[in-house]
């Protein structure tokens, strides 16, 4: 019997052969250099931070390249599959503004010439694949049971020699054809395996655009190419899908370094041409006992995308932070080119870290902080009359009521050289300005500092607002009625003086300004109280310097 007519009797159903599929997906037209990558999750309804990290240097490298980025659905692993996984993670990819040319866009639907986009939908595809090499005699049905296997992982194990199904190990390799067909016609359960030509002892060298040469043994393990349940397994899938798709960077995990020898294998076997590969690290944190560990789902909200939408952190703040762990260079790029689109940065893969990027939350807070400084008052109210639309519902209507003067909020401190950077998050911000806004102005938690006497608070401010206060006066006037009103009451209205001398003094002009701060605001520390009494204007002033 022919390897062509085993192949047949095996794949009564396929009907096309491989030229057909190579038709079907012809090269790309793209300009030179132009790179095609992909996001390749299982659909698990979710992106971890790790997987976002991949995907956005995935997406980054073809849109600075004029290339292609597109979603593959990889879910012939049942146990990694959840209901409606896949609308997971199309939102937290929208969601990062990381945007697809051609892929799955929902659980069903995909854009693209070169799908399907979903493994599970590319069966035909996967065995017209197998049976051509079942045809070329270079791959087999493996007849072996569980119980077989296992019997001969506890042999190799007793001998302490390689645990696999390679060489002589591998007892269907050797079956003829008719011994095959023979089972095949009696029902017996099978699966398709790799004949491997591979040698352990040759080397075989990748090429990692992240981590330059690695040498690896030749791959002699019969693999599985099609499993039990007629769905290919990771290796054989990922070889047709990024031929077929023409893939021409593999930017994934380095949990599949070790696995390059099968890959290289069978790119070399089909004749298909390799792509480049870069492996990238894991995304680690120091956790609280200070040792290094892997970022994880269950531990960490933080590893979670979701987190970052749901607190208001804007994504454009968790981009430059993505790169600034991806490249070690893009900080100091970011400092000398701070107007410049991240996408003129030059994405270097040597400068990735092959041990894993550390992961620091505070980092990127900081990061955050300094990119909402630097927007306008008018961007942030915009920003965060959409994310208090979606998570908090009556801040919205409120700050929607007092638009202006919540820009005017917003605006304290903020569109000069050196902008405060209280906001992390668009979160964050209601805990910075509720004070402002007599529906939630709460005189409840005062936090008065020094002075706490409640008779030397009345006092303080009854004599500020009889005597001193004037909501016409700038900047200088009102810090002079201010060191007007120290002298009076016997307060140091200079620093340095105080300093000298406290005993001669009952406290000094900071003591003073925290307790008309905190009458206003609760609050012992804020921007510019000057900046605040404008905006809060006479009538709130007089309502809250009146403390019972
Ligand atoms: N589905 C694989 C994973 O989830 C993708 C690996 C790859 O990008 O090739 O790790």
């Amino acid at each position: 019997m022919t390897n062509k007519e085993l192949a047949d009797l095996i794949f009564p159903n396929v009907t096309h052969d491989v030229d057909y599929y190579e038709k079907k997906y012809p090269e790309r037209n793209l300009k030179d250099g132009a790179v095609v990558s992909r996001f390749a999750p299982s659909p698990t309804g979710f992106v971890h931070m790790g997987s976002l990290l991949s995907a956005f240097i995935e997406s980054f490298i073809p849109k600075i390249t004029d290339g292609i980025f597109y979603l593959r659905i990889e879910d012939t692993d049942g146990k990694r599959t959840v209901e409606n996984g896949i609308s997971g993670i199309i939102k937290d990819l929208k969601d990062f503004d990381i945007r697809i040319d051609e892929g799955m866009i929902s659980e069903t639907e995909s854009i693209g010439e070169y799908g399907p986009y979903i493994q599970s939908k590319r069966k035909d595809i996967y065995e017209t694949y197998a049976k051509k090499l079942i045809s070329d005699g270079l791959a087999y049905p493996c007849f072996c049971t569980e119980k077989d296997l296992e019997i001969m992982r506890e042999k190799q194990e007793h001998k302490k020699t390689r645990i696999g199904y390679y060489g002589n190990w591998a007892k269907c390799r050797n079956l003829t054809n008719e011994e095959r067909a023979e089972k095949i016609k009696n029902g017996e359960k099978f699966i398709i395996r790799l004949k491997s030509p591979g040698k352990f002892e040759n080397k075989i060298i990748l090429n990692d655009l992240v981590r330059g040469k690695i040498e690896m043994p030749e791959n002699d393990i019969d693999v599985v190419l099609i499993k039990g349940d007629g769905l290919p397994i990771y290796h054989f899938a990922h070889v047709i899908d990024d031929h077929l798709m023409k893939t021409t960077h593999v930017l994934r995990g380095e949990e599949w370094i070790s696995s390059y020898p099968i890959h290289t294998q069978l790119f070399n076997l089909l004749r298909f041409k390799e792509p480049k590969y870069g492996h990238l690290g894991l995304v680690m944190k120091i956790d609280e006992t200070g040792a290094r560990r892997k970022l994880s789902k269950r531990k960490d909200p933080e590893a979670a995308v979701s987190y970052y939408h749901e607190k208001g952190i804007p994504i454009e703040a968790v981009k430059l932070y993505l790169l600034t762990i991806a490249n070690s260079n893009f900080e100091v790029w970011l400092d000398a080119n701070p107007t410049s689109s991240i996408y003129d940065f030059k994405f270097d893969f040597k400068k990735m870290s092959d041990s894993g990027s550390l992961f620091d939350i505070e980092k990127l807070l900081n990061i955050s902080k300094n990119y909402i400084s630097k927007l306008s008052a008018k961007e942030v109210y915009q920003n965060l009359l959409n994310y208090t639309k979606e998570y908090d519902k009556d801040f919205y209507y409120l700050i929607k009521k007092y638009e202006d003067y919540t820009i005017n909020i917003l605006n304290i401190e903020r569109e000069q050289k050196k902008p405060r950077k209280d906001y992390a998050s668009y979160g964050d911000i209601k805990t910075h300005i509720w004070y402002m806004y007599d529906e939630l102005f709460n005189s409840d938690k005062y936090d008065f500092q020094k002075i706490t006497d409640k008779d030397e608070i009345n006092l303080i401010l009854k004599t500020y607002i009889d005597k001193y206060y004037n909501e016409n006066d700038n900047k200088d006037e009102w810090f002079n009625k201010i060191k007007k009103l120290c002298d009076e009451l016997n307060y140091a209205s200079n620093m340095k003086d105080y300093k000298e001398n406290p005993e001669n003094y009952k406290g000094n002009i900071a003591d003073v300004s925290t307790v008309i701060r905190v009458s206003l605001t609760t609050k012992s520390m804020t921007p510019d109280l000057y900046e605040i009494m404008k905006l809060l204007g006479k009538d709130r002033i007089l309502k809250r310097t009146k403390i019972n």
